[in-house]
């Protein structure tokens, strides 16, 4: 069965978010676990973990956590990045304990400093918060735009910060199209998938690659920008989409669309349109 899935709301209580995923026809989703514009997160009771695993368990849906916004995992701030350490750490033993295999982070910013230390600092954060977290749950990093001053915008960096973790099992890659297409990633035909998968094997592996954020993209190829487009509906364009992830090594992971959430309407239409491509019916 293939994972496609969306985005979507924790609203009135972790557990819901599984209905709200079901009821958009999503074998997956992603999902923050708490308030992603703050840094204070409310207490979770015993009875949220229960409700969660008890929805885990009737629907069979795939979940997973997204970082929330604030932490800044490569910020030069000795305070800043204490914070940004304790709450990667937090949340990745919250997965744990809610059975949500795969954590998505972004890599941040090094705020002017180097490319190169804002990558250990990434790492050392990925170090820390394996090690004070238990369980399998994994870290997964999320390419960027390459927006200033931002790390993980190209192979060789996320490479870097892959190679530099100590618990192999448990760090991967989350690849974002649109971030990547903005990164100059160009996916738009058969042929630039084809040297894309070449290039991501050569300098990552494919094997590192463990879940896709399907996004079209408002801005060019290699303009920094990091603006989602609905699906085929952006410079990436269908026949991208229908390219990239027709590559069987993609087509298995989950598939999380996490495009401007304008209307219902386009949510299904997205979601729709990876249903027909992963089938085939595209
Ligand atoms: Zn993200
Ligand atoms: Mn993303
Ligand atoms: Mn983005």
């Amino acid at each position: 069965m293939p994972l496609i899935g969306a985005h979507v709301s924790i609203q009135g209580a972790l557990c819901n978010a599984f209905e709200r995923a079901r009821s958009i026809n999503c074998t997956a989703f992603q999902m923050f676990t708490r308030n992603p514009r703050g840094w204070k997160a409310k207490k979770l009771e015993k009875k949220d973990f229960n409700d969660f695993i008890s929805e885990l368990k009737r629907t069979e849906l795939f979940p997973i956590a997204h970082m929330p916004y604030l932490p800044n995992i490569a910020s030069p701030d000795a305070n800043n990045y204490e914070r940004s350490v304790s709450i990667l750490a937090e949340e990745l033993q919250k997965c744990h304990c809610l059975r949500i295999p795969y954590l998505v982070t972004h890599l941040g910013s090094h705020m002017g400093t180097s490319e190169e230390e804002g990558i250990e600092r990434v790492t050392s954060a990925c170090n820390r918060a394996i090690k004070e977290s238990e369980g399998n749950s994994m870290l997964l990093l999320e390419n960027t735009a390459g927006q200033k001053n931002s790390v993980g915008y190209t192979f060789e960096q996320l490479e870097r910060c892959l190679s530099l973790v100590e618990d192999q099992k448990r760090i991967g890659i989350c690849y974002d199209t649109c971030h990547g297409f903005a990164a100059g990633y160009d996916i738009r035909s058969a042929q630039k998938v084809d040297s894309f998968i070449k290039d991501f094997e050569d300098v990552i592996g494919l094997d590192r690659l463990k879940m896709i954020h399907s996004n079209d993209s408002k801005g060019d190829l290699n303009d920094h920008l990091d603006r989602h487009e609905h699906i085929g509906a952006g410079k990436i364009g269908l026949e991208g989409f229908k390219s990239f992830l027709s590559v069987k090594e993609i087509r298995d992971l989950p598939i999380i669309i996490e495009t401007p959430q304008d209307s219902l309407e386009q949510c299904l239409n997205d979601i729709k349109t990876l249903w027909d491509i992963v089938s085939a019916k595209i």
